[in-house]
């Protein structure tokens, strides 16, 4: 077990201009992994040095960069110009990948469909998988009746391995999830071979935007911050 601090950032009290992770002449708060964990910090600096690893993350900031409209304007004012599925293009793109993988739900379907729509028009070749592909019904991983969605009725599972093996089969480039639920979502990413990025979230209440919980957790959603809700 390492005698370093646990990383506490998500409770940082510094105002982000003054943190030593933003600029040099800036603090670190209590559990500050700049500051607490410089052998882990070179550990990391290392892998940054594999070719592979280091273009990759290399274009992964001049595409964060390209994100923002009038950089060369001074004071600079944060002027976002790019969707997200534009911002996956053009990465793609610079990578050289040719072939994504759309990792989708079932009940995003129809975004499924106009991202690969999206995707080809971009010079793309587009591999899909649906997360019910292969029908396994629920049963075999030990759901009962009563767990079910539609209680009473045939339930395929949702099949997160069989889409990753399907995407590594493919040798897709780069996958991209679309609306897989909270924990098949994390098994995807682990059986995945190629790199995956996200396109969208499901939140089945908030419109896939889960933050409009966070956002309305000091008023109406303040239950969320209560144990058990
Ligand atoms: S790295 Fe340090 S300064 Fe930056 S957010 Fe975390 S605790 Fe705060």
């Amino acid at each position: 077990m390492s005698k370093n601090p646990v990383p506490q950032c998500a409770d940082c009290s510094l105002p982000v201009r003054e943190r030593i992770c933003v600029s040099p002449e800036g603090k670190g708060s209590k559990g500050c992994p700049t500051l607490g964990n410089k052998k882990l910090l070179e550990r990391a600096r290392k892998e940054y040095r594999k070719p592979e690893i280091l273009e990759f993350a290399r274009q992964a900031s001049i595409q964060e960069g390209e994100c923002y409209l009038n950089r060369d304007r001074k004071p600079f004012m944060m002027h976002p110009g790019k969707p997200r599925i534009q911002e996956i293009c053009e990465f793609a793109s610079k990578m050289k990948y040719a072939r994504l993988g759309i990792i989708s739900c079932i009940g995003l379907s129809r975004e499924a469909a106009l991202a690969a729509e999206i995707f080809e028009a971009q010079g793309f070749e587009v591999v899909s998988v649906v997360c019910k592909a292969g029908s396994i019904p629920k049963e075999e991983i030990g759901l009962k009746e009563q767990q079910k969605i539609r209680i009473g009725e045939y339930e395929a599972m949702c099949n997160p391995i069989f889409q990753a093996m399907l995407a590594n089969e493919a040798k897709t480039d780069l996958n991209v999830l679309l609306g897989l639920c909270v924990g098949h979502d994390a098994l995807f990413f682990k059986y995945a071979q190629a790199p995956t990025t996200v396109l969208a979230v499901k939140d089945r209440l908030m419109g896939h935007n889960p933050l409009a919980a966070l956002y309305t957790s000091e008023t109406f959603y303040s239950r969320l911050k209560r144990k058990g809700f």
